[in-house]
């Protein structure tokens, strides 16, 4: 039996997007080819920013479409640590909550790191004295970045909190908003950001497509240049076929409110039934988490030991973000909010999607029983 219990990773195509693109797969086109080759792949392209813009409610102007939210990321948060290599400049740092993705924390510029309290929330006091202090110095950040929702616990930000400080600054503020896109609610003015990243393949969409969304008359980063696509704001052959999918994947997820309560009365019933063991806990288990993951911390096993058992038994769970390279399994997101070393490498990630099956939860139960016994 084959399990797939890792949605926050990846999640499958979703049905009909997998008919939309067998569909459009034997089409040829340019979308920046000017004959009707061409304007029919525009047309795809330009469908599916309609659909993104409308679920945010920006303009179809303010959205870019990427590679993913790695681009995303890397694109945003690299524009503005240029900002603070001119000396001149009095925007010097770049602050992101302590528990970003690897794609921000590890970008490769140097970033001044908000705390988390205990429960994986970011801590709005650490962020105002930190402004504060900068203030008191004459300077300010470039840029403030925080995610919507955390990969591994699921636990929702205070986003809209975070912008309101920012703006009393004059900050802009970026959210990393690909954990939460399809899973709650939300437009761009809504949470006050100047710039949301975002990424197909978690909402049913293909891999290597994302888009940015920029707020009006915001600075607009440029990192890949050398073509006139998308409005001269990301260079390269646009991936017709990835952004199409992309834009049937987000109008799909935001319309399934069935899954997301149904996958949330799962999650909980995986929950209540891990608790009864004293070895184990849930990260974040008090604060306001998106109804698809749990972050399970098992004292006394190691992560890679515990995903190899289930992995031998046909289950994929997970050992943390799948884009955190190297051996070492310590979450940084898990130290970030106050385990020890040990317990920070002792964690079990199980995240459903739209096509888990009630009997993948319940198996998934049952052999929990049997691979983490409660005497250990
Ligand atoms: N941010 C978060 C919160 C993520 O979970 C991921 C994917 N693991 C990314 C960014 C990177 O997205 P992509 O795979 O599209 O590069």
């Amino acid at each position: 039996m084959k399990i797939y219990l890792d949605h926050n990773a990846t999640t499958p195509l979703r049905p009909k997007v997998i008919e939309l693109i067998k569909d459009l797969l034997p089409e040829v086109g340019n979308s920046a080819s000017v004959h009707h080759f061409g304007r029919r792949a525009l047309h795809h392209v330009e469908y599916a920013r309609r659909a993104i813009s409308e679920i945010l409610d920006v303009d179809a102007s303010q959205v870019v479409f990427n590679s993913g939210a790695t681009e995303g990321n890397n694109t945003i948060i690299k524009h503005f640590a240029h900002k603070y290599a001119k000396p001149s400049d009095k925007c010097t740092q770049i602050l992101v909550s302590a528990i970003e993705h690897p794609s921000i924390i590890d970008c490769g510029v140097s970033l001044e790191k908000i705390a988390v309290n205990e429960q994986g929330v970011i801590d709005l006091q650490s962020l105002e004295i930190k402004i504060n202090d900068m203030v008191t110095h004459g300077e300010k950040p470039a840029l403030i970045s925080t995610m919507l929702v955390n990969n591994e616990t699921g636990v929702v930000q205070p986003v809209e909190d975070i912008a309101k400080i920012a703006k009393r600054h004059g900050i802009p503020v970026h959210c990393d908003a690909v954990q939460g896109f399809g899973r709650i609610n939300f437009t761009r003015a809504q949470l006050g950001v100047d710039y949301l990243t975002l990424s197909a393949h978690k909402i049913g969409g293909m891999q290597g497509v994302g888009a940015m969304v920029f707020a009006p008359h915001v600075e607009v980063p440029v990192w890949l240049r050398g073509g006139g696509q998308e409005r001269r704001q990301r260079a390269g052959t646009s991936n017709v076929l990835g952004i199409a999918s992309f834009g049937c994947a987000a109008q799909l997820a935001v319309q399934d409110v069935d899954t997301i309560r149904r996958l949330k009365m799962w999650r909980d019933e995986i929950e209540a039934t891990l608790l009864q063991n004293p070895a184990i806990t849930v990260a974040g288990f008090d604060a306001q988490r998106v109804g698809n993951t749990s972050m399970f911390v098992v004292e006394g096993w190691d992560s890679d030991v515990l995903m190899m058992r289930y992995d031998l038994e046909g289950v994929a769970v997970s050992t943390g973000s799948a884009c955190s390279s190297g051996s070492s399994r310590t979450s940084h997101v898990l130290s970030a909010m106050g385990l020890s070393s040990k317990s920070s490498r002792a964690f079990m990630r199980v995240s459903l999607g739209h096509s888990t099956q009630e009997y993948e939860v319940k198996e998934f139960i049952k052999l929990s029983h049997k691979l983490i016994p409660h005497s250990v």
